[in-house]
């Protein structure tokens, strides 16, 4: 595990291309933290790094957005979604059990039994200060493992 200070939301934006030129195909992101963290910012401009030409927004109320980038893109908002039934019903499941491309999950933390074996969790929490984010990566799973030890290189430097 680590932790980013960024003081801005274009801070937040160079952690998350950081993230985009690193992250394997197969990785499921988890996102988490309040309403305008900046949950959404990180997917766009991770979104833009992985060529995604789209415009990149939330998902609230269709759930589920698929963009083309290098690879597919998934994008879900689970934060209007209230039982694990519908998480069925859309297909998460077979989305996120075996993923082809990259799959990120806004709210993630609202359902944690639903989650796969292996996943990045990407955690944004306000501070005092209304442009700065403390964000902390975690993961379980060796090749996750992994790939946050490159992104922690990558921002030290
Ligand atoms: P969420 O998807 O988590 O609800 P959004 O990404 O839609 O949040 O919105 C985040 C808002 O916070 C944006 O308006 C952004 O400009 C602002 N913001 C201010 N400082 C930061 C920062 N350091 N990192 C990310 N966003 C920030
Ligand atoms: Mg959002």
């Amino acid at each position: 595990m680590f932790t980013c200070i960024t003081e801005s939301p274009e801070q937040t934006s160079d952690l998350a291309v950081a993230v985009g030129k690193r992250i394997r195909e197969g990785t499921v992101l988890c996102l988490e933290g309040d309403l305008g963290a900046g949950k959404t910012l990180f997917v766009q401009a991770m979104a833009a790094t992985l060529g995604v030409e789209s415009e990149v927004t939330s998902p609230t109320f269709n759930l589920m957005n698929i963009y083309e980038g290098i690879c597919p893109i998934l994008h879900f908002d689970l934060y209007r979604l209230e039982t694990e039934e519908q998480l069925e019903d859309i297909g998460f499941f077979e989305y996120t059990e075996n993923p082809e491309g990259i799959v990120v999950i806004e709210w993630a933390d609202k359902f944690p039994d639903a989650l796969p074996e292996e996943y990045v969790t990407v955690r944004l929490e306000r501070t005092e200060n209304p442009d700065e984010r403390c964000i902390l990566f975690s993961c379980i799973g060796e090749r996750n493992e992994e790939f946050l030890k490159e992104l922690e290189e990558s921002c030290q430097s």
